[in-house]
C-alpha cells in the first residue's frame, strides 16, 4: 500500500514536493486570486442601487425598510434613527435589499445580452434561498461543522476509554491537549463560516476571516510541532511565540485598519501551503503506519485550494467554487481525524513499550 514512498529515495522525494508546492504558490500568485468586481462598477448598477435608496424601489418591488435610511448620511450619524441590531441581522436592510435587487436586474439585462455573471462588491451573484444568501456554502459549512465534532468526539472516547491512562488518570499521547484546541479552532470556524454564508454582514465577515485566520494559523504550529515531534513544553513555546504574534496582529489589522481581501488571501495560502508542505515532507520521510493518510489529505487539501484558486461563476445562482471547496473538506476532515485517532494510538503503544 505504501510502495509509492519506496520508489524514491527520500532526499529526492522530499525535492519533489517542495518544487510541486513551489509551482502551485507560483501558480497562484500568477493566476491572481481577485479580480476588481465588475458588477458594481457598472453604471447601470450603481444609479439603480442610488435611485433605490432613495425611492425604497427596484421597479415593482419596495422594501419598508427603506423609509428609515432613505437620506443615508442622517441614518449613520443618529443611532435612534437605524433599526434596532436584531432588525437588522432578522431582516435585509435598505442598503443589501436595493443592492440585491438591482444585482438581479443587471443580472437578467446581461443574460439577455448573451453575458456571463460577474462579481459584485466582490462576490458572485447568488440567489437567496429562504434568507440564506448562500444555501449552499451555509449547509456545506455546518456538515463540516459536524463532520469536526464527530471527529473529535470519536476521538475522546478513544483516548479516556479505549487506550490505557496514566496514573494521574490522563491520556499517554503527548498531542491530546493541542489536538484539543484544534478542534475548538475548526469548530469555531465552521460555525462562524455557517453564520457568514448565511448572511453577509460586516461583523459576521470580520468574525468568519478571523477564525479562519486563527485556525490556519494555529494548524500551522501545530505542522511544525507534531511533525517534528515537539514535546518539550519550552520548545513549543518558542515555536508558537512567533507566529502567534504573527497572526494576532494579522487579525488586529483585518478587523480594526483595512479589511484587505487580497493581502488576507496571501497571508492564508502562505500559511497553508506552508503546512502542506511541512506535513507532505514529513509524510514521505517518516515510518509513521497512517502517513498516507497524512499524505492522501495534503494532496487532497492541495487541489481543493485549487478551486479558490480558479474561481468560477455560482452554477443556477447556487453552487459556485467557494461551495465546492467547502464540500471537498468534508471527507477531507473525516480523513485526517482517522490520521489523529491513528496517531495517538500508535504513540502510545510505543510510549507503554518503552516504559515496560
Ligand atoms: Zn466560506
Amino acid at each position: 500500500m505504501l510502495s509509492i514512498f519506496r520508489y524514491f529515495n527520500k532526499e529526492s522525494y522530499c525535492q519533489m514536493v517542495v518544487r510541486s508546492w513551489v509551482i502551485f504558490l507560483v501558480l497562484f500568485c500568477f493566476f491572481g486570486v481577485f479580480d476588481a468586481s465588475a458588477g458594481d462598477a457598472d453604471p447601470y448598477y450603481k444609479s439603480c442601487v442610488t435611485e433605490c435608496e432613495s425611492s425604497g424601489c427596484v421597479g415593482k418591488t419596495c422594501f419598508a425598510n427603506c423609509k428609515y435610511s432613505s437620506d443615508g448620511s442622517s441614518v449613520e450619524g443618529l443611532w435612534y434613527l437605524r433599526e434596532p441590531l436584531y432588525l437588522r441581522w432578522k431582516q435585509w436592510d435598505c442598503q443589501s435589499n436595493c443592492r440585491y435587487h438591482c444585482m438581479l436586474e443587471r443580472e437578467k439585462h446581461r443574460e439577455a445580452q448573451g453575458l456571463g455573471p460577474v462579481k459584485y462588491h466582490g462576490k458572485w451573484p447568488f440567489q437567496r434561498l429562504y434568507g440564506f444568501q448562500v444555501p449552499a456554502s451555509v449547509a456545506l459549512s455546518a456538515l463540516n461543522l459536524a463532520m469536526h465534532f464527530h471527529g473529535w468526539l470519536s476521538f475522546l472516547i478513544l483516548l479516556y476509554y479505549k487506550l490505557p491512562l496514566n496514573s494521574a488518570k490522563r491520556p499517554y499521547y503527548n498531542f491530546t491537549t493541542l489536538w484539543h484546541i484544534f478542534a475548538f479552532f475548526s469548530l469555531n470556524s465552521w460555525f462562524w463560516s455557517a453564520v457568514f454564508h448565511s448572511r453577509d454582514v460586516d461583523f459576521t465577515e470580520k468574525l468568519d476571516y478571523s477564525s479562519a485566520v486563527a485556525l490556519l494559523g494555529y494548524s500551522l504550529i501545530l505542522s511544525i510541532l507534531r511533525s517534528l515531534n515537539v514535546k518539550d513544553e519550552a520548545a513549543r513555546v518558542m515555536v508558537a511565540a512567533p507566529l502567534l504574534a504573527f497572526v494576532t496582529t494579522h487579525i488586529l489589522y483585518l478587523n480594526n485598519f483595512k479589511m484587505d481581501y487580497g493581502w488576507n488571501m496571501k497571508v492564508c495560502v502562505t500559511m497553508g501551503v506552508a503546512q502542506l508542505l511541512i506535513y507532505s515532507i514529513w509524510a514521505g520521510v517518516t515510518n509513521h503506519p497512517s502517513r498516507l493518510k497524512v499524505w492522501l489529505v495534503m494532496v487532497g487539501g492541495g487541489f481543493a485550494m485549487l478551486l479558490e484558486i480558479f474561481d468560477f461563476p455560482p452554477y443556477q445562482g447556487l453552487m459556485d467554487a467557494h461551495a465546492l471547496w467547502h464540500a471537498s473538506t468534508i471527507p477531507l476532515t473525516y480523513l485526517w481525524w482517522s490520521f489523529i485517532k491513528d496517531d495517538a494510538e500508535f504513540q502510545t503503544s510505543k510510549l507503554l513499550r518503552k516504559l515496560k
